[in-house]
């Protein structure tokens, strides 16, 4: 018997195929039922019209064998079979798919065969140091035997088989120091290979599994019987239509699959036909999973082809601000490379994406709408994300992302929308008005807030630390610009007020150039009109506020970027009289003043005072 070898180019494709393009050695398992899967595909469409097949539907399995003692792995089908010539043709031929010349023979009947680049076969070298492929084609008396060991060549000879298909027997490898083939003769790590990528196989794909069972006869001994498991569940949940999934169906999958032992907010479930077809069950997690917001976080989609799992993770299907999303894609239209783990083009995928991001955009826009007690807790769990996304690539994403944001709001407290805030807002009010600090109660507590409530201004309180880098990356709503109620640009006065304030500080400017000799840290002192009941606030000037500078300095490499302060004082308390009588008579107690209102103004804000023991000292000697 002569032995025949593979084609020059087929030596070195075999040689790259079992060294190189797949990076895990576990898919060759995936590879040969996917094969088993489209031969068995093919005898079933020739049923639908030959009554000599003699098999209908629920005939056809997949079996998997694995022998310990003789170390050899089988997946054996009912399938169609080769003859000699196709072994010849499809075995001998590396990248030569018998399944892609079915599938442009039969182009119009709606058949849906996984195989498309004719090497996956050989993806069982890797694990392999001799396969054999004993096989009989439908409609022939004669088996054949196709016959391995690698780059070398390959045999065909006469064999018997007594039905129709294929018996791929695998010679698995022996141990190495850096890999343990044993373990793919293990049944239970092969089943669960099976789950992992074959679970929506269409065909049963079926094993013998050795239990113990108590003997009927014998009480309390036990005996050995056999039992046929089928390995995967067959039917995709997705596949099927929406109206027959229950509620619970969805969910337990969504536990099963994805480890949540909470049920998810929403559900997407969706059959897209167009530029790009596909499935997609996508869900939305009712809490963040505790490595959230670590670096091994891992955003991505699960990515199906026709059924059979391609990535657990598919990253580029999900923006980073819809990064907390779960489920995954089915696809029929993927133009994957050879090895299906790579993709080559990733247009379709970009495609695929796009309109995934607007279905869960709208989903969320639905849920914020007509579920606001579940959006709220949605956004307490991710809204940081979204905010980040605003706020991320120079604000490329914002007009995308700003109506999904809630702020709390001073009005009972309770969460808006940035529309609900700007058509409810009175119509003598210009602004958006905000303010920031680490808590609600905190942010309660500056001495800005009175005046503007008073005013009937509703005010937006902002407490993550992204926040008003979000507002400053949307810059304004509906015309509406965003003012920080702490900063110099806040202006809630009439002309008159304001006439009369201009006039205050210019007649007292000497007074507030001396306090401000006495203080570190502030560029200028002044009255304002901003206070009700409290006598001073620090208010900023220029980009950065208070609640930026902390921030900004927490982030490591950042340090020493400043806020501006202006020390302002309530022109209506009654210290700003105090003041002017101390300037006449007593300069030295009007820097002491200075000091105390100034350590005052930043306590109120949240800030450190630099010198607490003299600032002690001063309220004790005052004492
Ligand atoms: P692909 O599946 O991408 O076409 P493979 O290298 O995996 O490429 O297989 C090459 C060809 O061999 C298949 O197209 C098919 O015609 C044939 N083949 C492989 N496995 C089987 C099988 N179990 N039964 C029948 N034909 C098979």
């Amino acid at each position: 018997m002569k032995t025949k070898q593979f084609k020059a180019e087929s030596k070195k494709l075999l040689d790259l195929m079992i060294n190189s393009i797949y990076t895990h050695k576990e898919i060759f398992l995936r590879e040969l039922i996917s094969n088993a899967s489209d031969a068995i595909d093919k005898l079933y469409f020739r049923s639908l019209t030959d009554d000599k097949v003699g098999l209908g539907k629920d005939d056809f399995c997949i079996r998997i064998t694995p022998d310990k003692e003789s170390r050899t792995l089988t997946i054996s089908d009912n399938g169609i079979g080769m003859t000699a010539e196709e072994l010849e043709n499809n075995l001998g031929v590396i990248a030569k798919s018998g399944s892609q010349k079915f599938k442009a023979e039969n182009a119009d009947e709606n058949i849906d065969i996984i195989g498309q680049f004719g090497v996956g076969f050989y993806s069982a070298f890797m694990v392999s140091k001799c396969v054999k492929v004993i096989t009989k084609a439908y409609g022939s008396d004669e088996a054949f035997c196709w016959e391995s060991k690698g780059a070398e060549g390959y045999t065909v000879t006469p064999a018997e088989k007594d039905s129709v298909g294929t018996e791929i027997i695998l010679y698995v490898s022996d141990n190495t120091e850096e890999v343990n083939y044993d373990e793919f003769l293990d049944q239970y790590r092969l089943s669960a290979l099976v789950k992992k990528y074959s679970n929506y196989i269409r065909y049963p794909i079926r094993m013998e599994f050795e239990t113990k069972v108590p003997s009927e006869e014998n009480e309390g001994e036990y005996e050995t019987v056999i039992k046929d498991r089928t390995l995967n569940s067959m039917m995709p949940l997705w596949k099927r239509a929406k109206n027959e999934i229950s509620d619970e169906e969805y969910n337990s999958f969504y536990r099963d699959v994805f480890y949540d032992y909470e049920e998810p907010v929403r559900v997407i479930h969706s059959k897209t036909e167009g530029q790009a077809t596909y499935n997609a069950l996508l869900y939305i997690p009712s809490h963040a999973p505790f490595d959230y917001y670590s670096k091994n976080y891992e955003k991505g989609l699960q990515l199906f082809s026709k059924g059979v799992l391609i990535t657990e993770k598919c990253s580029e299907l999900l923006p980073d601000y819809f990064n907390f999303v779960k489920g995954l894609v089915d696809s029929e239209d993927l133009s994957l490379n050879i090895s299906r783990e790579m993709l080559q083009h990733d247009h379709q995928l970009k495609l695929i994406s796009r309109t995934i991001e607007k279905k869960i955009k709208s989903e969320l826009i639905k849920m914020l709408n007509t579920d606001r007690e579940k959006y709220e807790k949605f956004f307490e769990a991710f809204g940081t994300s979204l905010k980040f996304g605003v706020y991320s690539d120079y604000g490329m994403h914002k007009d995308e992302l700003t109506d999904l944001l809630i702020f709390k709001s001073s009005k009972d407290n309770s969460c808006v929308t940035l529309k609900e805030y700007v058509d409810s807002m009175p119509s003598e009010q210009k602004s958006i008005y905000y303010a920031a600090g680490e808590t609600v109660d905190r942010i309660e507590m500056l001495p800005q807030v009175e005046k503007v409530k008073d005013k009937g201004f509703d005010i937006l309180y902002l407490t993550d630390y992204v926040d008003e880098f979000a507002v400053k990356t949307i810059m304004a709503y509906e015309d509406k610009t965003f003012v920080n109620i702490c900063a110099d640009e806040a202006d809630l006065d009439t002309e008159e007020e304001k006439n009369a304030l201009n006039t205050e500080n210019e007649e007292n400017k000497d007074m507030f150039d001396f306090m401000k000799e006495s203080l570190s840290g502030v560029s200028s002192v002044r009255f304002t009109n901003k206070l009700k009941n409290h006598p001073v606030c620090l208010t900023n000037e220029g980009a950065i506020s208070a609640e930026m500078e902390k921030v900004l300095n927490s982030m490591p490499g950042s340090g020493g970027v400043k806020a501006e302060y202006v020390l302002e004082i309530n022109v209506s308390h009654p210290i700003a009289e105090k003041l002017k009588d101390l300037y006449n008579d007593n300069k030295d107690k009007l820097s002491d003043y200075a000091k105390l209102l100034y350590n005052q103004a930043r306590l109120i804000g949240g800030l450190t005072i630099k010198d607490p023991a003299e600032f002690s000292k001063l309220i004790c000697d005052l004492m």
